[in-house]
């Protein structure tokens, strides 16, 4: 996979590229909407091409391996043809879900035992089988297993998780060069730095990773309960350790003017569940900050959404009438929000990746601090 960097901001450590993928270019920097079930919940897969331009989305390993099933995807010609989305793909490992979601797991040198949260059943992720599961699903960009840890950690348990990720990394790793080699993929895997929020054990995981001379690197680890300001401190010390030229991707971040922030740190790709969860639970991203579609003062405002928003939510319909889909319950409200939001989200990405392009981030980034949080 090549990452071709194309401008770097002078002032920050903000950067614009693209990456090859075997199903495409990505601009970067990139969000990466997440659809966990092969689904950007509530969008039509011709949505997120033709409308909403995406170019990448992100599908969970944990899930679609308990349902259903990697070896039903690989039948059915891989995890593109079964949710018929012609571009790019990232997978997880499965190890995030494991570690929230999933009680009764055990772990051990070999990998992590777990029960499925939908029927007991037990089953045993590895950092070999996490590979050959996304190998399955024919994924573009793939992790390797982690080790997750909640905040707060202690030092100790921190080094703990963060050594065994890096022998995770190395046997996942080397498993997936066989692989490649066997098969001749094109896809790539991304080993993931952990440590929790101690730069000592970052920085050490960071060396260890770089041995593989992998074509991206994440950080992990983050948004698992910490201050936003202790995930930008990490971020800020972590990135830097990293190549210059591979993808940097901070996994599972952030809020829309959080965005600005991860990227003039000098990371290229971000997740986040955000824009579609708070979607569906009526929580609006707009230019002008949040809006909660419920209150009553939306009852009979007939303006858009976002009057500079160019969605087709906030070029139809108005505040109103989405107040009302919401109030009613209706399937539609769903659709309707999602697109906003994750259009919201990437037209955020696409401004931040001009402002690179054209020398003027700094004055962005300013722009975004000066108006404060949404
Ligand atoms: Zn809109």
């Amino acid at each position: 996979m090549l990452f071709e960097l194309q401008a770097q901001c002078a002032t920050t450590g903000a950067r614009a590229g693209i990456l090859h993928t075997p199903h495409g270019p990505v601009e970067t920097p990139v969000f990466m909407p997440v659809g966990t079930q092969a689904t950007v919940k509530g969008l039509p897969q011709c949505w997120l091409e033709q409308d909403l331009d995406a170019k990448i989305i992100l599908a969970n390993t944990y899930h679609l391996f308990l349902r259903p099933g990697h070896e039903l995807i690989r039948e059915l010609g891989g995890l593109h043809k079964f949710m018929s989305w012609p571009r790019a793909i990232l997978t997880d490992s499965g190890g995030f879900q494991v570690f929230s979601l999933s009680d009764l797991r055990k772990i051990s040198e070999e990998g992590v035992l777990f029960r499925s949260h939908l029927n007991g059943d037990a089953h045993l992720f590895t950092p070999e089988s996490t590979v050959d599961v996304q190998l399955a699903f024919g994924s573009d960009i793939m992790m390797v297993l982690d080790e997750c840890l909640s905040y707060p950690a202690s030092h100790a348990a921190a080094q703990s998780a963060m050594e065994r990720t890096v022998r995770w990394a190395r046997s996942g790793y080397n498993h997936f060069l066989r692989r490649k080699e066997e098969t001749g993929i094109r896809s790539s895997l991304f080993p993931i730095v952990q440590g929790s929020m101690f730069a000592d054990l970052r920085s050490a995981c960071a060396n260890e990773l770089l041995e593989l001379n992998a074509d991206g690197y994440a950080i992990g680890g983050l948004s698992v309960g910490e201050p936003r300001a202790l995930s930008l401190e990490v971020v800020e010390t972590t990135a830097p350790l990293l190549p210059e030229n591979r993808p940097r991707y901070v996994m599972g971040v952030g809020m829309p003017d959080e965005l600005p922030e991860y990227v003039a740190r000098g990371i290229d790709m971000m997740d986040c569940v955000l824009p579609s969860r708070n979607a569906r639970n009526g929580c609006l991203f707009t230019s002008a900050g949040k809006v909660i579609i419920k209150q009553s003062r939306y009852r009979n405002d007939p303006a858009p959404l976002d009057a500079r928003c160019g969605c087709y939510t906030c070029r139809t319909f108005s505040r109103a009438y989405l107040r009302h889909l919401f109030q009613a319950g209706e399937i539609l409200f769903s659709t309707l929000a999602t697109l906003h939001n994750v259009q919201h989200y990437l037209d955020t990405m696409r401004q931040i990746r001009q402002s690179i392009l054209l020398g003027t981030f700094p004055a962005y980034l300013a722009a975004v601090r000066a108006a404060g949080s949404v």
